[in-house]
Order: C-alpha cells, then structure tokens, then sequence
C-alpha cells in the first residue's frame, strides 16, 4: 500500500492536489464543481467518467445536502470507487496447465518488464514458469529476457530470427513435456493503426489454440499510462484482433494522468489484471479498487 501510495503521488498531485486547493477555500457551489470538472479531465478521467461523476456529486450534493469540501472529497471518493470496483479481478492461474498468457501492446509499453515482474510474481506463488521470447522483431527483446531468465532461474525459450508463433508454440510444447504451471509469451510490439501487423498477431493466438485447443487462457493488453484517453483506442483495436481478457497498465508512477483508470472502466472495461508503479520487481501489483482510490486522496 505504501509502494501504491508513492507510485500515484504524480496523480494525487494532480488530482488530490487540484481538490485541496478547491475545496480548502470554500463552500460548495456550481464554480467549484465547474473547477472540479476541468481536473477530473487533467487527470486524465475522460469526459465521459467526469461527466458522470459531476452529475453524481451533484445529485448528492442537493440530496445529501453536502456542505463543507471533506463531504465532497468523500462523495466523490466513493463515486471514484464505484466506478472503478468492476475493474478489481486478479488473474487466477489454476485451471489449466500449462496456464498460457499471451502479452502484447505497443513498442515500449512495458511487455517485457511486466513479464519478467509476472515471472516473479507467479514464482512468489508457488509456480513454476517458462517464458516465450516471442517479440521476434527485436534481437534486445529476445537477449533482455534471456537474460533475466538466467538471472532467475527460469526457462526461456527463443530462437534467432524464426517467427513468433513458432516460438511460442515450441514453448507450448516445452511447457507441456516438463509440466510447467505458467507460459508467459512475449509478443513484439505494434500500433494498432500498422494493420499487416495486427493480423500478424490474431495469427500468433491462433497458432496458440493449436498448440492448446483451451487456450490462450489470458490476453494481457500492457498499456503505458502516460498515453492518457489514447489507451481507450488501442483497448478496442486489440480487442478487435486478439480478444483481450485482462490489462496491465503500467508507468503509473511517471504520470498525472491515473484518472485512465475511470475512462477505461466507463468506456472499454476490461479486468485490470495489474497496475506498474514503479520500474522495480515488486512495483507491478494486482489492482485492488478501494487501494487505488485511497492512495489517489491519501
Ligand atoms: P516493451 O517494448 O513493451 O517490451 O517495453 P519494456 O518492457 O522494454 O519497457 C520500456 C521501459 O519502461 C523500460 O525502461 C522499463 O523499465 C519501463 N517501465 C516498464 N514498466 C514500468 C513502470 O511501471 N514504471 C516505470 N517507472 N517504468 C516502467
């Protein structure tokens, strides 16, 4: 909770910060909700959360008859919370074996980090991992993550050149024969708009339920949380071609811009799986609501 609180102080600033310096000065009135819609939008909230935010401080405002700025800050602390909570669903590995999770998102997203934090986490838990370097476009992807695989004591498997889906389904198959609890396949990284790229990916999760007719069992979107309101777009493109079944949203820590937690949840909801606040190996958390929501008004 600590590690949470430090990694959202940029968008408590913006955002506790904004609130403090409105609701410290006075009572409530239509200017301070005006105010307060301009930094729900700095942070990053999207229209569409602040709008119904707004009009849920404002039903509360006349119905509760709030008075001072803490009963504010509490509304709407707990409106935040509503709307964010059907985003809380940690990722459960039991239920398959090998458990396949499929990565993917734009170059410099974070997928290779977050792999070799998820490696960590699924360890910590009792697993036993085995890591596809299926980002074949980049020779630094595949050496990062051979790399911390041999650091850690994990299997990685990667081939030079040689096509992704490849990799990942010998990786599969690896798995397979030596009874591995989690697959974490790396994917290399593209814009949604580089469509021959896109199809190239729908074909790597194909290839995938080849390899395992019931999987893959999770499609991580990794998101960088700096890219703000353009997070909604690549959340829809992905879903689009490879059917995405959970986020991560990472570089929280580096940005004001948190409140795209609130757009994602109004607009393109999908289980936020994982939030990275920071670049070390703990600093990638499941993403529990009522945490997030604390350490933004803490
Ligand atoms: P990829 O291209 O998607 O594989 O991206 P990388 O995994 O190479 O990450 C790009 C950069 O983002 C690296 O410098 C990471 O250390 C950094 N990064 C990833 N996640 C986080 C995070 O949660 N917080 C911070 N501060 N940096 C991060």
């Amino acid at each position: 909770a600590e590690r949470l609180k430090a990694g959202l102080s940029r968008t408590r600033q913006q955002l506790g910060g904004g609130l403090a310096s409105l609701f410290g000065r006075r009572r409530i009135d239509e200017d301070l909700l005006e105010e307060l819609e301009t930094t729900l939008l700095m942070a990053d909230c999207g229209v569409d959360a602040t709008q119904h935010l707004l009009d849920e401080l404002r039903r509360r405002w006349k119905r509760d008859k709030l008075e001072t700025a803490d009963q504010l800050q509490q509304a709407l602390s707990e409106s935040l919370l509503e709307i964010v909570a059907p985003l809380e669903a940690p990722l459960q590995v039991e239920g398959h074996r090998p458990f396949i999770i499929m990565l993917a998102g734009v170059n410099g997203a974070g997928k290779t980090t977050s792999i070799g934090k998820l490696a960590k986490y699924f360890q910590s838990r009792g697993k036993s991992v085995l890591l596809a370097a299926g980002d074949t476009f980049r020779a630094a992807a595949r050496e990062q993550l051979m790399a911390w695989g041999e650091r850690n004591d994990v299997t990685v498997i990667a081939q030079e050149g040689g096509d992704a889906a490849a990799v990942i389904f010998d990786a599969i198959n690896a798995a397979r024969a030596r009874g591995i609890d989690v697959v974490l396949a790396d994917t290399a990284g593209r814009l949604p708009t580089q469509l021959h790229l896109m199809e190239e990916i729908a074909k790597v999760r194909r290839v995938i339920a080849k390899a395992e007719p019931s999987g893959p069992h999770e499609v991580l979107l990794v998101l960088d949380a700096n890219i703000g309101q353009n997070a909604l777009a690549q959340v829809k493109a992905f879903d689009g071609a490879i059917g995405v079944t959970g986020l991560v949203l990472t570089k929280l820590d580096g940005t004001a811009k948190g409140g795209v937690v609130a757009a994602i949840a109004r607009q393109c909801p999908k289980p936020l799986r994982f939030i990275g606040v920071g670049e070390g190996i703990d600093d990638l958390q499941p993403f529990h609501a009522r945490e997030f929501v604390d350490a933004l008004f803490a």
